[in-house]
């Protein structure tokens, strides 16, 4: 297993998903970088793999996204889709389809020589003083103390950084995803599915193709009981109309932030910075996550390598206004947007009124 291989660095990154790889990327402009994850990497994180074009325009000056972690089809247009209706209304909402373990491994490719990569290694605590950060962290049970002049929490929508600065944690969606087989085509959408009879605690479903094979998710409020049984209800649902919808060779949960309130996006504090959902910077009505982390990652690294430690925060929190602001217009959106009113007007609405909504949200 790799450890650390010294006790002090100039910025510390917990968390290799998009946040902290493009954070880390970017502080090895000041000096060097210790990045962990508590994950084995490559890592695979349970997602989509639906990259918007905000991600694109982002990650452009990296170099182009690779052709071998393109799934076909290469773009699939979000669709809203009332199942008990049978409404359908495409939108002009285009992703690219990747495969979500080749993306982040493509990105940790991307790290300069200075950047120390460690997996298998969660960040547990950390103080900080006017002196810097002293982070411990465990790495298969051995407990190591290093410190730091910033410290950046990437760690996800269960951030061990964000609640050690006593941030609100804040709840957490559950989530579902099945890997099944495809007997046959099915169409080229990201069909984001809605179905009154598994119960309020439903958020939505959703059905891509990727290659061979097809994702069917689901996402459930907070507290939802025994999510396992709904998760195969859809699947019995949707199999009855799509029988190209095959056996399931994967099925994985996980967790994604239950963004309530602007106060729920949080920068940091004192030497400690959040980027990425650890920091509530995610879409809160479309649960998109992917650019949000790119963007705020860069951001926290290019405030670390611009600024004196100190003055690191301060700089941070001015460049994501215009995240938070983003973020804030959506949570304007989410309460009619979760309600049984407006899951019911998105099919009364013409197609290009959805497409316009659902391009903005
Ligand atoms: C089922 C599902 C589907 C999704 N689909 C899409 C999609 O199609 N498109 C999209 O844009 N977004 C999607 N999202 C959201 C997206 O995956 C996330 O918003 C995005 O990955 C957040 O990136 P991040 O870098 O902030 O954190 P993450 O990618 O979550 O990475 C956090 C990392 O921190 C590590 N970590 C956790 N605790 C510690 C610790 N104590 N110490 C060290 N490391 C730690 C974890 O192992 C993890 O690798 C989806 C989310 C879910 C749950």
């Amino acid at each position: 297993m790799t450890i650390p291989s010294r006790d002090s660095y100039d910025t510390i990154v917990a968390g290799a998903g998009p946040a902290g790889v493009l954070a880390a990327y970017h502080a090895a402009k000041r000096g060097s970088v210790l990045l962990v994850d508590a994950s084995t990497l490559p890592r695979d994180k349970s997602c989509g793999g639906m990259i918007h074009e905000l991600t694109r325009d982002a990650l452009a000056p990296y170099g182009a996204i690779p052709d071998d972690i393109v799934l076909e089809p290469r773009f699939v247009n979000f669709r809203y889709h009332d199942w008990d209706r049978k409404v359908l209304k495409p939108t002009k909402l285009a992703f690219l389809n990747v495969d979500r373990a080749g993306f982040d491994a493509w990105l940790v490719s991307l790290l300069p020589a200075n950047v120390e990569v460690v997996g298998g290694t969660a960040l547990t605590g950390f103080t900080q003083d006017a002196g810097g950060v002293h982070v411990t962290l465990d790495s298969g049970g051995t407990e190591y103390a290093l410190s730091c002049e910033n410290l950046v929490g990437a760690d996800g929508a269960r951030s061990a950084v964000r609640r050690v600065l006593g941030v609100d944690a804040g709840r957490t969606y559950v989530t579902l995803q099945d890997y099944v087989e495809l007997s046959g085509e099915i169409e080229p959408f990201f069909d984001c599915i809605y179905v009154r009879s598994l119960g309020d605690e439903f958020g939505y479903g959703y059905v891509m193709p990727k290659g061979r094979l097809a994702i069917v998710g689901s996402v459930f409020y907070p507290k939802t009981k025994r999510p396992w049984e709904k998760q195969d209800r859809l699947l019995e649902i949707l199999r009855a109309e799509l029988p190209q919808l095959g056996a399931s060779v994967k099925r994985e949960a996980c967790a994604a932030l239950y963004l309530r309130t602007p106060a729920d996006v949080v920068p940091g504090f004192g030497r400690v910075l959040l980027a990425g959902e650890a920091g509530g910077f995610m879409s809160p009505t479309s649960g998109e996550g992917i650019s949000y982390a790119v963007r705020s990652g860069i951001l926290a690294g290019r405030a670390i390598a611009d600024n004196r430690p100190a003055d690191v925060l301060g700089a941070y929190t001015g460049t994501t206004a215009a995240l938070r602001h983003d973020i804030a217009r959506r949570l304007r959106w989410l309460p009619f947007m979760e309600s049984r009113v407006g899951k019911f007007m998105g099919g009364l609405a013409p197609t290009w009124l959805v497409s316009r909504i659902t391009e903005g949200l």
